[in-house]
């Protein structure tokens, strides 16, 4: 069978720890929206502990279009990052501003810059010198072109580990959050060569649809997933539409298994 997944090669591959975003491997970073208690992140912990996920996402600082909406732990949070730290996770997390950059440098495994900050370019360079790994997710409105010049600030840092995030773009269709653009992120993975991971949870927004949409990101060849869970969805302080249950995830993940089989690559 020709393998076409092969074929379009990540050329500057990212390592966290030992989870490796690169050709052989497909990681998964799962998690909540925010982190909101211990319950939820002890919940939530035991699951990925389960099925051996290593790497947690966790909103420690969010970027809510309303203002009045819950705005994230902050500074508060640090029992529930300690934790993760306890049950050997690396945290991916969001960084919001600049000035943030400090509390979290120790904490945080890989700074996620979210769909909103994209064209923060002062915040792109000030990460840059970090050293660290960058999630840099699209912005709902940005062409390839825009991302690939985004990275570009990261890259002329010594930060050379730079992972792509597409999650999901604005278009005439609002049934959906937004509409997964898989042909940009393969167009950006190729014009790259930087891994290309995919929120499928920003995407679509509905959680009912998440799985499938996963399976689909799993079999296009592109490099990883970033998946929202909770506990208790209904509950969520932020995201809960599109939050997966802990069960959903259970289910998920041995199918995703099957599909990355077929193709040579290895969850991780
Ligand atoms: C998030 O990951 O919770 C988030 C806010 O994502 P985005 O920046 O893609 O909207
Ligand atoms: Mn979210």
């Amino acid at each position: 069978m020709v393998n076409h997944v092969l074929s379009l090669k990540v050329k500057h591959p990212v390592a966290v720890g030992s989870i490796r975003f690169d050709q052989e491997h497909f990681p998964l970073i799962v998690g909540p929206c925010s982190l909101e208690s211990n319950k939820q992140v002890d919940h939530i912990l035991a699951t990925l502990n389960d099925l051996n996920i290593h790497l947690m996402r966790g909103g420690i600082w969010k970027l809510r279009t309303n203002p009045s909406s819950f705005q994230g732990l902050g500074t508060d949070a640090l029992p529930l990052i300690e934790s993760i730290k306890r049950a050997g996770l690396f945290l991916v997390s969001e960084v919001t501003d600049p000035r943030h950059i400090e509390f979290l440098l120790p904490h945080v495994s890989v700074f996620q810059v979210g769909a909103r900050n994209m064209y923060n370019y002062y915040l792109l360079k000030e990460l840059a010198q970090t050293g660290k790994p960058v999630l840099l997710k699209r912005s709902f409105a940005a062409t390839v072109d825009e991302w690939l010049k985004a990275a570009n600030y990261l890259l002329n840092g010594p930060c050379n580990h730079v992972i792509l995030c597409e999650r999901g773009i604005r278009t005439f269709e609002h049934g959906t959050r937004f509409t997964l653009d898989l042909n940009g992120a393969l167009l950006a993975k190729a014009q790259s060569g930087l891994p290309v991971i995919v929120d499928p949870s920003h995407a679509i927004g509905l959680r009912e649809f998440v799985p499938n949409l996963a399976l689909a990101v799993a079999a296009s060849g592109l490099d990883g997933l970033i998946m929202e869970v909770h506990p208790e969805p209904d509950q969520a302080l932020s995201d809960g539409r599109q939050s997966m249950t802990l069960q959903q995830l259970q289910e998920l993940v041995p199918q995703l298994d099957m599909v990355l089989n077929i193709s040579g690559r290895k969850r991780c």
